[in-house]
């Protein structure tokens, strides 16, 4: 590929940021369509993002993705946000035009497009979130927005969970206990893992997994790396409906995707095509 000044430049930053599926997708759908793009992953320290937004926008960048540590740091570092990252308070996706950056959010959007193809619709369902890090905060407020019934949200840090449901009608806080697990999960609908508990290279996993032994919900694991973590194992042995995260992945970089380039794809048709190409790159 010979890139010129009308290349669209596109990226995503993080640390870690080696894991990211986002630049193989991203390169895939740009190879596909033979567009004159270019979209790459970008390390950047957990006190650099505005930094890296300025240079951004400086190198004409048309967008950037972001992950861990920077979507809430984001929410600061942008000029304005629309109206998905202002309801949901993360940014992972940044729109840039003459200079301006626009923060958005495809993760909510993401995961909701990924039940939806799973026949789930939130509204009216008992919502159950490990975790109360930058997902799980725009998570709350996407299923409360969508009209859950209730989000319970457990959490290792009580504090946290308290602090991300602050404010949000129907959202309560826990202590991740076994105990509180357990009777929540029983009374769920829906029940996410938005912790890196179980996650390729990370040490930690869920201890004791027998939380799960009295519920009939639907089991989410945002993780992709592995394709099925103990967690959905555990799940799929007792009979119970799982999803990985990688749905949620394709469907939130195909969202950004078109944000940054107003190009305008055929999610059900790329959907697809990144599902087998993502599934075999991950080896399964
Ligand atoms: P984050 O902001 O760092 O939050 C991590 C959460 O996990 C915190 O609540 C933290 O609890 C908890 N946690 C971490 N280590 C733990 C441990 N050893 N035991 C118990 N709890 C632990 O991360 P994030 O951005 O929300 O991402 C969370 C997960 O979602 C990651 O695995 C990420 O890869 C995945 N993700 C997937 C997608 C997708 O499209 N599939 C999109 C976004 C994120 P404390 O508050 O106690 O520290």
């Amino acid at each position: 590929m010979i890139y010129s000044t009308k290349t669209l430049k596109m990226a995503v930053m993080g640390d870690p940021i080696d894991h990211s599926l986002s630049p193989f997708m991203h390169g895939a759908i740009i190879e596909k369509h033979g567009y004159d793009a270019l979209y790459i992953p970008v390390r950047v320290a957990p006190d650099e993002t505005e930094r890296f937004a300025e240079t951004a926008a400086y190198m004409g960048f048309c967008g950037f993705n972001a992950t861990m540590p920077h979507k809430i740091r984001l929410l600061d570092s942008v000029d304005q946000l629309d109206e998905k990252a202002s309801l949901y308070r993360a940014v992972n996706t940044v729109r840039i035009r003459d200079g301006v950056l626009t923060g958005s959010n495809t993760d909510v959007d993401g995961l909701m497009a990924a039940l939806d193809g799973r026949g789930i619709r939130p509204d009216g369902q008992k919502i159950m979130i490990i975790g109360a890090g930058g997902v799980a905060g725009a998570l709350i407020r996407g299923f409360s927005a969508a009209g859950a019934a209730s989000v319970t949200v457990l959490n290792r840090t009580l504090s946290s969970a308290e602090k991300a449901v602050d404010g949000i009608r129907g959202a309560f806080a826990r202590q991740m206990t076994l105990e509180h697990l357990s009777e929540t999960a029983a009374g769920s609908d829906i029940i996410i893992n938005c912790t890196p508990l179980g996650m390729t290279g990370v040490e930690d996993d869920f201890r004791d997994l027998t939380f799960l032994d009295d519920t009939r919900a639907f089991v989410v694991d945002l993780i992709y790396n592995p394709w099925q973590t103990r967690f959905l194992q555990y799940a799929e042995k007792k009979g119970l409906q799982t999803m990985n995260g990688l749905p949620m992945l394709i469907h939130q970089g195909l969202l950004s995707f078109q944000l940054f380039t107003d190009y305008s794809l055929d999610i059900d048709e790329e959907y697809k095509y990144l599902y087998e190409l993502c599934k075999e790159r991950l080896h399964c």
